[in-house]
């Protein structure tokens, strides 16, 4: 471990900045290690904020159990807010002014929700959904809602909309595209994601391109939807996507794009600055994942980089979605012209994106993580399919291991 290393400040409390830390104390760092968070609590996942901490009233889904977390020996501070990077120094200013100098500085600021008219903010029953609090009061609003609206048809919109409609409550979704999650997912896997929310008796209106919200005097929200109003909704939920919170990284002049660029290792564009999380654009994909397992796996292999150990990060795009009691997981990246075969096994559907050779670019699986194991290792090996199989419910997938 590299011997200059006294004092590493993580900024961000999130799922990056905890496994960093994690990782760096497993690594052997016994040196200060300084966590900047703006939330109050613990690190904690978020896949459950939208599921069983609103249905099941589940606690803080904490990332480690609180004496794995005393043991980390972290020196927090927090809520805090970091406002500024000094490079020059080598210190992170915070919002009460304090400045705390660094040997590593690791940015893991993450990313909030983006809010398509900022007046949304101020109306009372219009909410969007990132934070610990925010889950509570979601389920503390659903408890006393009977039907409610989602603006944005992607990963959060359809978890609250299956969440709600456990609890009994009514939904509609507005969706600005065509097709739900289009960005992510192919129009077959945007069909059968449709299929399943309207099986469970969510109204999905798509390519509602104008939506706009306004109060009734009872505190309901209007939604009219390109130009058509709507029965007043209890509740509005909003999902639709994230800023990145680049502003620390972008004022301190490291490059960015989408996000911090980054190389393989987490490095940023200065030498003791690391990035990880939401915030790192993918070193390979010029895109930001901003998923649980980049933002877990990625910042392990940071955190060894950090302390000065060869590393680097190869691991593809793999997201999942828990939807009407359907576990969902997408691997790989939609990218050039693929086609698409479709295997109907009874579990559940698996759809296959090939390019031309018949490799695999992306696999999305309803109910099946086993296959998606296997479509871990066909993208790793480049591997070429027989599409024919694939799609032959009858053929065991096995047997291309
Ligand atoms: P998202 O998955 O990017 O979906 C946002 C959706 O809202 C898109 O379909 C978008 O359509 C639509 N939209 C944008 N502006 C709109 C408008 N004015 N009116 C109606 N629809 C509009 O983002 P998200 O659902 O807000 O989730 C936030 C982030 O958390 C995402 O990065 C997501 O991947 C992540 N997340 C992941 C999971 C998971 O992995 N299971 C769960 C929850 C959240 P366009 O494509 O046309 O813009």
């Amino acid at each position: 471990m590299a011997s200059d290393i006294q004092h590493i400040v993580v900024i961000g409390g999130g799922q990056a900045g905890g496994y960093a830390c994690k990782a760096l104390r497993g690594e052997g760092f016994e040196g200060r290690l300084t966590v900047v968070a703006d939330e109050p609590h613990d690190f904690y996942e978020r896949p459950p904020l939208s599921k069983g901490v609103v249905t099941e009233s589940e606690p803080l889904p904490r990332l480690f159990p609180k004496e794995s977390l005393a043991a980390l020996d972290i020196d927090w501070r927090r809520p805090r807010r970091a406002v500024e990077i000094d490079r020059a120094a080598g210190e992170v200013v915070l919002d009460d002014g304090e400045r705390l100098p660094y040997d590593r500085l690791l940015i893991a600021t993450g990313s909030r929700p983006r809010l398509p008219v900022a007046e949304w903010a101020s109306l009372a029953n219009v909410m969007t959904l990132r934070t610990w609090d925010d889950a509570t009061r979601l389920k503390a609003k659903l408890e006393g809602s009977r039907r409610i609206g989602i603006i944005g048809g992607g990963w959060i919109g359809l978890e609250v909309a299956s969440s709600a409609r456990k609890l009994g409550v009514e939904v509609d979704v507005f969706e600005r595209a065509p097709a739900l999650c289009g960005r992510s997912v192919g129009p077959e896997v945007a069909e059968a994601i449709r299929e399943l929310h309207e099986r469970h008796g969510v109204g999905l209106e798509l390519a509602r391109q104008d939506i706009a919200l306004g109060e009734e005097g009872d505190g309901r929200v209007n939604v009219v939807a390109d130009g058509e109003a709507r029965e007043p909704y209890d509740l509005v939920v909003v999902g639709t996507g994230v800023e990145i919170n680049l502003e620390l990284a972008r004022e301190a002049g490291l490059v960015t794009e989408q996000g911090i660029v980054i190389d393989a290792a987490g490095h940023t564009s200065d030498p003791r600055i690391f990035a990880a999380g939401d915030v790192a654009q993918h070193p390979h994909l010029g895109l930001c994942l901003q998923s649980w397992a980049y933002a877990q796996n990625q910042a392990r292999v940071v955190a060894d980089a950090m302390l000065g150990k060869d590393a680097h990060y190869d691991e593809p795009a793999w997201l999942w979605s828990d939807q009407h009691g359907v576990n969902i997981q997408i691997l790989g990246v939609p990218s050039g012209e693929l086609h698409c075969v479709v295997r109907r096994d009874p579990q559940g559907p698996v759809f296959f994106y090939l390019d031309d050779e018949n490799r695999l670019v992306q696999m999305v699986a309803f109910d099946q993580p086993r296959a998606i194991k296997l479509g871990k290792r066909w993208l790793a090996a480049e591997r070429v399919l027989d599409p024919e199989a694939l799609g032959d419910p009858d053929y065991n997938l096995m047997q291309l291991r």
